[in-house]
């Protein structure tokens, strides 16, 4: 089975496995919806813009205008988007898209909230298999798999609920694997200051298994390696023996 490669710019790596095996999505060990949120980041155009308070749901006019948008985007298909089963459709894609996406009103703060303690523990904390869906931003298709997170603290721990939270953050939003796997491992870094961060993302893309190549059982493996997980060959090692057993 193929492994991230240990090197790289920030430890960013990409390794795309075709035997792996399809495995179906397990039930989430954390089904965890982040509902803290401050709107940070809100921009006065798009859907950031368009919402409603600061998670989920569009401003109505908002809706509105996406909803049409989707009408048309059916039309264009060949559908006749008066028809009965599609009649409601429009207004479903646009409530969906805009939970989907609602990462961009959090921030790995809002995420974690009070959940950072001092602590003296400095060996190494992985929180292992956490459910993730995101949305391609090529093809506005999902990629769904399991991040493994770990860190060294630094006199910093965090909840342990609120690493899937902070996967949230990013998972939520339109993505590619490589970045949604630096930007959880420099979320880590942002609210715990650790003395190491490692993410390790395995995901299954629907943009490569629904169309083109169609590579239906081929996996994607990322990984970001911060601090001591980058700089220490002992630490890494331990860490990917880790994030990659079969348990
Ligand atoms: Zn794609």
């Amino acid at each position: 089975m193929a492994r991230a490669n240990r090197d790289g710019r920030r430890g960013g790596t990409r390794t795309t496995d075709g035997q792996a095996p399809a495995r179906p999505a397990s039930q989430p060990p954390h089904a965890s919806v982040a509902q803290t949120g401050n709107g940070a980041g809100a921009s006065s155009d798009g859907l950031q813009g368009a919402r409603v308070g600061h998670l989920n749901q569009l401003r109505p006019e908002a809706e509105e205008e996406f909803a049409e948008l989707v009408r048309r985007q059916l039309a264009l298909i060949g559908e006749d988007p008066d028809r009965e089963g599609l009649v409601r459709t429009p207004g479903r894609v646009a409530r969906s898209f805009a939970w989907l996406t609602r990462g961009y009103t959090e921030t790995p703060q809002s995420a974690v909230g009070e959940g950072v303690f001092a602590e003296a523990h400095d060996h190494m904390v992985m929180v292992r298999d956490i459910e993730l869906y995101s949305l391609c931003e090529h093809h506005l298709l999902p990629f769904f798999g399991k991040a493994h997170i770990a860190y060294i603290p630094n006199g910093k721990i965090v909840g342990l609920s609120k690493l899937p939270r902070l996967v949230e953050v990013f998972a939520r939003r339109l993505q590619v694997q490589e970045r949604l796997t630096a930007q959880i491992a420099e979320a880590v870094e942002e609210v715990l200051a650790p003395r190491g961060v490692g993410v390790v993302i395995e995901a299954m893309h629907l943009c490569m298994m629904m169309r083109g190549v169609e590579k239906q059982n081929s996996k994607t493996i990322t990984s970001a390696l911060l601090g001591s997980f980058r700089d220490d060959a002992k630490t890494r090692d331990e860490f990917l023996r880790l994030a990659h057993a079969r348990l």
